[in-house]
C-alpha cells in the first residue's frame, strides 16, 4: 500500500528523466520505468503492450516486461487479439484505468481466467492506458498474485504516471527515428537512392583514417556516362532520369556491399572501394564498364544502351581526399579524350 504518493512519484519522475538510449528496443528504454513500478507497487510483474493500429486495433503487442532482461531483443512479440478479449479491449479503448481487484470476477478481465490468470496464479490486475495525441496507444499492465487486492486511488494514480512516463519515452524514440530518417535523406540522392556528395566527403574522411590505422589500401572509381546529354536530347529528360536509375542498379549488382557508390552530381558517380589496391580497383572498373555497356535500358519500345568512362585511383592516405578526387577526375578526362568507353588509371 502506498502511504506517501508524493515520494514514490517523485522517484519515478526522476527515473524517467534519466537520459536513455532510445535507439534500441522498447525493452531497453522502458526497463527502468517498469522495474521502478514493480517495486513500488509490489506486484509480480509489470508489462507494456502497444496497439498494432490506433484507429482500429486488432492486437496488443507485448513490447516490454519486467520478466525480461534489459537487453532482451524481442522480435516476436506476444500478442493479445481483440477477437479473443473484446471486453478487455473495449474497456481500454475508453482510456479509463482498469483496477480489477479480483481479476477473475471483474467483467473487464474475466476473459483471461482460464487461459492466463489461473495457470499463472495471477489474481489481480491494474492496467493504465498509454496515450498518444490523446488516443489510447497501449497499456501498462501491473499484475499481482496472492489473492484479490483492493487497489487504492493512490496506486491507480501512480500506475497512471508509469503509463505517462512510458508515453514520453516512446514519443522521444519516435522523434529519434524521424530524425534518423531526415538525416538519411540529407545524405541521399533523391533520384537514384544512392548516397550523395555530402555523404561522400564525410565517409571518405572516415575511411581514410580507418585505412591509415589498418595500413590497408583504399581505392576509388569515378564513372561518367558518355554523351549523356544526347540521351536527354533524343528521348527527353524523363528518360534520362530512368537511365540514371538503371545505371545505379546495374552498378550495385557489380559492386560488393561494402563498396560505397555515390552520385557526385549529374551523370557523374564515384565508387569507394575499401581494402582495395589500384590493380584490383582497375578490374572492378573494367567489370563495371562492361556490365554497363551490356545493359539494355528499356523505355517502351526503345532499348537504350550506354557506355561509361572511368578514372581509377588508389587514394593517397597522406593527402586530403580532394587531391585523390582530382586525380580520378583527371583520369576520367583522359578516358574521354582517348575516345570514351574505357578505364584509365590516374
Ligand atoms: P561526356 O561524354 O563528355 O561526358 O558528355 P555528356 O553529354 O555526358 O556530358 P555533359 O556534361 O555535356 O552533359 C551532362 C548532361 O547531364 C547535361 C545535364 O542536363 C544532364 N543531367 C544532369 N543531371 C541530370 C538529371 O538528374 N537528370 C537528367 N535526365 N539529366 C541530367
Ligand atoms: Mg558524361
Ligand atoms: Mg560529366
Amino acid at each position: 500500500m502506498l502511504n506517501d504518493l508524493s515520494e514514490v512519484t517523485q522517484r519515478l519522475r526522476r527515473v524517467c528523466s534519466q537520459e536513455v538510449d532510445v535507439s534500441g528496443s522498447y525493452q531497453a528504454f522502458l526497463q527502468d520505468i517498469i522495474d521502478e513500478g514493480r517495486t513500488t507497487l509490489a506486484v509480480s510483474r509489470v508489462s507494456v503492450w502497444l496497439f498494432d493500429d490506433h484507429t482500429q486495433p486488432c492486437f496488443l503487442l507485448n513490447v516490454a516486461n519486467t520478466d525480461w532482461s534489459s537487453n532482451a531483443d524481442q522480435t516476436d512479440y506476444a500478442k493479445l487479439s481483440y477477437e479473443r478479449y473484446p471486453a478487455y479491449f473495449d474497456a481500454l479503448m475508453t482510456g479509463e484505468s482498469i483496477a480489477a481487484h479480483d481479476a477473475e470476477t471483474d467483467a473487464r478481465t474475466a476473459e483471461f481466467t482460464y487461459e492466463y490468470l489461473r495457470p499463472n496464479g495471477i489474481t489481480t490486475m491494474l492496467d493504465t492506458v498509454i496515450f498518444k495525441n490523446g488516443v489510447p496507444h497501449g497499456i501498462v499492465c501491473c499484475e499481482g498474485d496472492g489473492g484479490p487486492r483492493q487497489w487504492q486511488m493512490a496506486e491507480v494514480s501512480y500506475a497512471e504516471i508509469i503509463a505517462d512516463c512510458c508515453s514520453r519515452r516512446i514519443l522521444v524514440s519516435e522523434l529519434w527515428a524521424l530524425q534518423q530518417q531526415l538525416t538519411d535523406l540529407a545524405f541521399q540522392d533523391a533520384l537514384t537512392g544512392l548516397k550523395n556528395r555530402r555523404y561522400l566527403m564525410d565517409y571518405a574522411d572516415r575511411e581514410i583514417s580507418r585505412h591509415t590505422r589498418a595500413e590497408l589500401p583504399l581505392s576509388m572509381v569515378m564513372v561518367d556516362i558518355d554523351h549523356f546529354k544526347a540521351i536527354n536530347d533524343t528521348y527527353g529528360h524523363e528518360v534520362g532520369d530512368i537511365v540514371l536509375q538503371a545505371f545505379a542498379s546495374c552498378c550495385k549488382q557489380v559492386l560488393r556491399t561494402e563498396d560505397c557508390l555515390c552520385r557526385l552530381g549529374g551523370e557523374e558517380f564515384i565508387a569507394i572501394l575499401p581494402h582495395t589496391n589500384a590493380d584490383n580497383a582497375y578490374h572492378v572498373a573494367e567489370r563495371l564498364r562492361i556490365a554497363l555497356s551490356q545493359e539494355q535500358i528499356r523505355y517502351g519500345p526503345e532499348k537504350i544502351m550506354i557506355s561509361v568512362s572511368c578514372g581509377v585511383t588508389q587514394v593517397n592516405l597522406q593527402l586530403p581526399f580532394s587531391q585523390s578526387l582530382k586525380q580520378a577526375d583527371h583520369a576520367v578526362y583522359q578516358a574521354k579524350a582517348e575516345g570514351r568507353n574505357r578505364v584509365v588509371r590516374g
